[in-house]
């Protein structure tokens, strides 16, 4: 008998007939002799509903008031479908009981729309385990120290999934959605993309962070950290299929690099189209220049991304980074209004019609050559490159938004991605 974790996306508790379905598949799993928790997603669209009906009545603002309100309100998406799978699973005959997250209590900072989880007591659930009951914990979703409910960002139950996975030591955690897995890129933007077998951990970190959204990042940082064994899979085979063929079916995140059976150089292709780019222009070519940036930049808790620095002109020179498109406006004001008359910076100015494409795989690292490729490929295509930046397993650049599609298309069929391994 084995804890595992099962964790159903938006899509997956779609309507009541498919949180019939997941309620079948789970009840398979625990008839089997499993202790289950699962973690589910508000049912798709849901999220997006919520935080439309806040935006109709107010504009989109950063103020932590708001924000906590936002979070309030966005959690209830996952606190419904929550209860729907448990009512479901007892129409199936077993027990179960469903929590949110601030009843586990799964603990974040106050970071409202991004808090991490800091901790996750486990009393609770365990005994509801032991009394043999099926437990369906909110996905993301969490309470700070003023019991406050927090949010974990968009895509934010694959980290709850993974998170109490860890905190349990269950035996693997399931990522149930709707592709079969990991693919070589979207295949929604490919279609001859090619599902991986598996993916070493930290392909699927750059992959993550680098924008494909089958896995939010921090739940891929989770697995890493507390080494929790990870699979992709699909939802939406016939929920009678034999328990050793699901069990075996998706893609397995890897921790060995030796386990990674794909030997590509390459072995993905992420984008980001929720990115956007800003110049602050004409700063003085002085030490402390970045920090001045970026630190009032980072203590508004907003994430930077590709960071470049032009070569100086007469003493001048322009700094150019990008952030996260929710964060645009904020980075924006802020560098207006508190940067800009301290630096003696002639101007910030934006762009939000960028985007990143990066290549990623653990085979860069021994090959050279790979990334002035990529940069050949497109400018066959006549593509232009803004910003380029690179790790040991990646290289991104980040390009004219109306691009995108084409680049990730020509760099998937350059790279053979579309060829399987042999
Ligand atoms: P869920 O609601 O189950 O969390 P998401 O929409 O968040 O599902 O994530 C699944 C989607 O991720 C897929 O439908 C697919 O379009 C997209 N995706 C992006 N990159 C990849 C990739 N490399 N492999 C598989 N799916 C990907
Ligand atoms: N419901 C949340 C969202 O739409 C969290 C999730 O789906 O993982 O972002
Ligand atoms: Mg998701």
């Amino acid at each position: 008998m084995a804890l595992i974790v099962h964790k159903y996306g938006g899509t997956s508790m779609g309507s009541t007939d498919r949180i019939r379905n997941v309620a079948k598949r789970v009840a398979k799993w625990a008839r089997a002799g499993h202790q289950m928790v699962v973690v589910p997603s508000a049912m798709s669209g849901e999220t997006n509903r919520l935080l439309g009906l806040a935006k109709e009545l107010a504009p989109e603002k950063s103020n932590s008031a708001y924000e906590r309100e936002l979070d309030m309100l966005a959690s209830t998406g996952e606190q419904a479908s929550s209860a729907l799978l448990a009512i479901a699973l007892q129409a199936e005959g077993l027990q179960s009981v469903s929590y949110a997250g601030w009843q586990v209590p799964i603990r974040t900072d106050s970071a409202y729309t991004k808090a991490r989880i800091e901790s996750i007591d486990d009393t609770r659930v365990r005994a509801d385990l032991e009394a043999g009951r099926v437990v369906i914990v909110t996905g993301f979703q969490g309470v700070d120290p003023q019991g406050n409910i927090t949010t974990l960002g968009r895509g934010g139950s694959d980290t709850s999934a993974v998170a109490v996975a860890a905190a349990m030591k269950a035996q693997e955690c399931l990522i149930y959605t709707d592709v079969d897995g990991v693919y070589t890129t979207d295949p929604r933007v490919v279609p001859e993309a090619r599902r991986l077998q598996t993916v070493s951990f930290e392909e699927m970190l750059e992959m993550a962070s680098m924008g494909s959204k089958v896995l939010q990042i921090r739940s891929v940082e989770f697995a890493g950290k507390y080494r929790v064994p990870l699979r992709v899979l699909s939802s939406f085979t016939p929920w009678d299929i034999d328990l050793g063929v699901e069990a075996k079916s998706g893609t397995l995140i890897t921790f060995e690099e030796d386990e990674h059976m794909e030997q590509a150089v390459v072995s993905g292709i992420a984008f980001n189209r929720d990115e956007a780019k800003i110049s602050v222009l004409g700063v003085p070519d002085r030490p402390g220049i970045a920090y001045q940036i970026l630190g009032a930049v980072a203590q508004a808790n907003i994430d930077v991304d590709v960071i470049i620095q032009n070569l100086s002109k007469d003493g001048k020179t322009d700094f150019s980074f990008t952030v996260n498109r929710g964060d645009y406006t904020k980075a924006i004001d802020l560098l207006r209004a508190s940067v800009l008359p301290t630096l003696g910076a002639t101007d910030v100015v934006g762009d939000t019609k960028i985007c990143k494409v990066s290549i990623v795989g653990i085979g860069m690292r021994s090959h050279v050559g790979i990334a002035s490729k990529m940069f050949g490929v497109l400018s066959e295509e006549g593509i232009n490159i803004q910003m380029i930046s690179t790790s040991e397993i990646k290289t991104s650049v980040v390009i004219d938004e109306k691009y995108m599609e084409l680049a990730v298309r020509a760099l998937h069929k350059a790279f053979d991605l579309d060829q399987a391994v042999a």
